[in-house]
Parts: structure tokens; C-alpha cells; sequence
């Protein structure tokens, strides 16, 4: 069973109907955060159509929530007042043990978005880039380390990076995973052994925007259940063993105007066009200031080390691994076109709000004309300071504070995305630093190794 019903005809009756020939008794709504985590309501199947009309009842604090399961208050987000949570039917997907999932949208009791809602938000740029003749298509990897039930570290020996004998050893979860993905007509495009002990990554095909960061939220939460069901747990925190390699969730973009790519055909480096261009400039001007929304979190900062393929350094460059911005040229060997890759963003990360902010400054770039800046072929890391500093790359912040206070401070963020949820963003972010204070950074990391399961 895969997609339940198109959004042309998201008839909940309907669905209900078809949900219920398919064993489902209960439905989840979910919505992500402004801490990354994600939190829902579950309902009887035969509370479908209200929970797609009327929605569910969610405290303002929702948006608020942190790590360690306090409230990070704001001025305007009190204990006072109450939303709606509700499901969009047409993203709704089986999953095993007769549940079914929906993405949700958080509105106010008026009907109005909430201007918090990260769905809602990408939804929004999404249709900004439609109406400006910009098709996009976003592809998004998950990587995660399994641990035990506890967060603890799992006793496999030996790990090879990359290797055949981490698919062996885990076969029995990774047959799980694949097969309850496609359950939920996700089709996985590969899977492999990532660097870290027990580390795994899975990429997804491309989607739109807010479909792929829905199928992004069911695929982590499959995860989940696939560990679970081996009596393990997955991590998804950026750093979840202290001094280690850390999680990321890169995110892929493409962009296409009258039916014709952008990234390629052009006269530009690589083919790329004038537009693909200023998209990428855009992005690489803008990264330091929505860097709180991709790299935000306590533990986010201590996987931006040079090295780790994580994209530390602010530049772009074909297949540069450690570009926040690596490009993939078109060809034989690349099906999915030519595409740009944001490396830098992590699991910690509120995927809706990721995906809007990155595509919010690559239409930015387009509309103020940015100049694509000069490629950066080599790792930026074999250069010297002083031919970094002529060649114009640094590396990003890797400091929670200075990363949290840019955002703040970013007229251009919140031009972009709206106070409400850089404000949010801001309190729950500048929380945890409240709580690291008094951590070491192995504590930390073990504190929080589960904090963005789900
Ligand atoms: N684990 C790395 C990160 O933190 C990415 C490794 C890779 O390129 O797949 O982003
Ligand atoms: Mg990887």
C-alpha cells in the first residue's frame, strides 16, 4: 500500500475507507519543532475527517519544546491559548501494526497558519518559487548511528567504514527498514555503512519541497520502528558520540524554469546557468545567517570540524566534499540531473524549516542577481590561512552561541522566514546552551545521543 489519496481528492471518507480495508485503526499527525523534534497526536480511524478538519488541540508551547522536555517561554509564547493541530490527508501513509501516518500543520483557533508552522512556512516558499516559474525538486539523506535501548553504545566488531560486514551484521533491521518502507511507498535509493560505528545512511528520492520533508519525518520515524523491532534505537543527534564523526542530513536541491535545468546547459562553471548561479550565490551569502536553522542545535557546532565531510567551509565546489555547498554536475553517472548539495545541515535540524530557509536564499539570490562566486576545486582544509584568505573561504561557525546570535540577528532571516519563528528558534536553541554550560562535551553528547529519535 503505498500513497492513500491524491491531494485532488482528499476526500477523508474516502480515505477512511480505503485506510480501513487496509488494517489501520489508529492515525498519527506529526509536526517538527523549532528544536528538531518531532510531536504528535494519535487518533482512531474514525476520527480521520476531524482530524483533518477540525484538528486536534496543541498548546502554543509545542513550538517550544526542548531537548530535555522543558519550554523554552517567549514573549508571545506562553502557556495561555491553544492551536489546532491538522493532518493533510493527502500525505497519509500505512505503516505496520494497523497505524497510519500524516504530516500535520499547526494552525490558530481562528484558522489562520500559525506563523510558527514549519510545514506551513515551506509550503510558502514553495509556492513563492512556483510563482516566480522555479520548479524544484529536494532530495534528502539520513544518516543515524543505532545504539541500544538505553543510548548506549552496541558492541560490534570490527567496524569498516564503508564496509560489507556492517550490512551483514545488521541485516536483519536493515530488511526490516527496506521492507516497511515500501510499505509506506518510500523507495529507498541505497543504503550503506557510513563512517561511524554503526553508523548507516539512506538517501530518498526527489520530491518537492514540503512532500520531501514529509517523507524525510516518515522515514526517520521508520527508522525508529525498524529499530525497535531489534531491540535497538536509532540516533539522530549530530554528534552522538563525543570526538567522533557526526550525523548530518544533507539536502539536495535542483531547479528547473520552463522545463529546463538550471544547474546545467548554461555557459556558466560546470554548465551551470545564469539563475543556477545566483541561486548558489544567494545560498553561500546567506548561509551564515540561517545557519541557526541548519546547524542550530547545542551539539551541532561540534560536527562542523574540518575533515569530516561535513561542509565546514563556506564556499561551493564540484563534488567538494568539504563545500557547505557541493555541486553535482550533470552526466551518465548522476540520473538525478545536476543538483546542488547543502551539506552542512543536520538530523537536529527542523527539516521544513531547513528546506525553507535554504530555497528562501537561493530565490533571494535569483531575484537580487548574485554573482556565482569562484569555485573552490580543492579541500579548503590543504590550503594555507593566508590562501584562503585570497581565495576567499572560511570556515563557518562551530559555535552554538555565535551561530544562535547571527540568526537573531539576521535581518535577512527574518525578512525571510518571519520573527515568530526565528524567535523560537532563538529561545529553544539559546535553552540548551543553558543546560551545556554545565556539561562536558562526552556528558552532552550522551545526554542528548536520543533527544531527536523519534
Ligand atoms: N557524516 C558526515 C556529516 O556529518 C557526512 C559523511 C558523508 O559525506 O556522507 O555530514
Ligand atoms: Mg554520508
Amino acid at each position: 500500500m503505498t500513497q492513500i489519496a491524491s491531494a485532488d481528492e482528499s476526500d477523508a471518507a474516502k480515505a477512511q475507507h480505503e485506510l480501513q480495508e487496509a488494517g489501520v485503526r489508529t492515525v498519527i499527525g506529526t509536526v517538527v519543532n523549532a528544536s528538531g523534534i518531532t510531536l504528535a497526536k494519535s487518533v482512531p480511524l474514525t476520527r480521520l475527517k476531524t482530524f483533518h478538519e477540525s484538528g486536534m488541540g496543541a498548546a502554543p508551547v509545542w513550538h517550544v519544546f526542548t531537548i530535555d522536555g522543558g519550554i523554552a517561554f517567549t514573549d508571545s509564547i506562553t502557556t495561555v491559548g491553544d492551536m489546532r493541530l491538522k493532518i493533510d490527508i493527502a500525505g497519509l501513509r500505512v505503516l505496520q501494526g494497523g497505524r497510519a501516518w500524516a504530516p500535520g500543520n499547526l494552525f490558530e483557533q481562528d484558522g489562520a497558519a500559525s506563523p510558527v508552522c514549519a510545514r506551513r512556512l515551506l509550503a510558502d516558499v514553495e509556492g513563492s518559487l512556483d510563482e516566480a516559474g522555479y520548479h524544484v525538486l529536494v532530495g534528502h539523506e539520513l544518516e543515524f548511528f543505532l545504539v541500544a535501548p538505553d543510548g548506549s553504545a552496541l558492541e560490534t566488531a570490527p567496524w569498516v567504514p564503508y564496509g560489507a560486514t556492517g550490512l551483514l551484521d545488521r541485516s536483519a533491521f536493515l530488511d526490516d527498514l527496506l521492507s516497511e518502507l515500501n510499505r509506506a511507498g518510500i523507495p529507498m535509493e541505497q543504503i550503506h555503512a557510513e563512517y561511524g560505528r554503526n553508523q548507516f545512511e539512506f538517501s530518498l528520492p526527489p520530491a518537492s519541497p514540503v512532500r520531501a520533508a514529509d517523507t524525510a519525518v516518515l522515514a526517520k520515524l521508520i527508522v525508529g520502528i525498524a529499530a525497535r523491532a531489534h531491540s535497538m534505537q536509532a540516533s539522530f543527534s549530530p554528534m552522538p558520540f563525543a570526538g567522533t564523526v557526526g550525523n548530518g542530513a544533507h539536502q539536495h536541491f535542483s531547479l528547473r524554469k520552463n522545463g529546463l535545468p538550471l544547474f546545467s546547459g548554461g555557459s556558466g562553471p560546470h554548465g551551470i546557468c545564469a539563475e543556477g548561479g545566483a541561486a548558489i550565490g544567494g545560498i553561500i551569502a546567506g548561509l551564515p545567517d540561517i545557519q541557526g536553522f541548519l546547524t542550530g542545535s547545542v551539539l551541532s557546532g561540534s560536527r562542523l570540524a574540518p575533515g569530516t565531510w561535513s561542509g565546514a567551509y563556506l564556499c561551493w565546489g564540484l563534488e567538494n566534499r568539504e563545500a557547505s555547498v557541493r555541486f553535482l554536475n550533470e552526466g551518465k553517472s548522476n540520473p538525478h540531473g545536476a543538483n546542488v548539495e547543502v551539506k552542512i545541515v543536520d538530523p537536529s535540524a527542523n527539516v521544513y524549516l531547513a528546506s525553507a530557509a535554504i530555497l528562501a536564499l537561493a530565490l533571494d539570490g535569483i531575484r537580487s542577481g548574485q554573482k556565482l562566486p569562484t569555485e573552490i576545486p580543492g579541500d579548503p582544509g590543504r590550503l594555507s590561512e593566508g590562501e584562503r584568505h585570497r581565495a576567499n573561504v572560511r570556515l563557518l561557525s562551530d559555535s552554538p552561541a555565535a551561530i544562535i546570535d547571527a540568526l537573531d540577528k539576521s535581518h535577512l532571516a527574518r525578512g525571510l522566514l518571519g520573527d515568530a519563528v526565528v524567535d523560537a528558534t532563538v529561545a529553544v536553541r539559546r535553552y540548551e546552551q543553558r543546560i551545556a554550560a554545565e556539561l562536558a562535551p562526552d556528558e552532552l553528547a550522551e545526554r542528548f545521543r536520543l533527544a531527536w529519535s523519534i
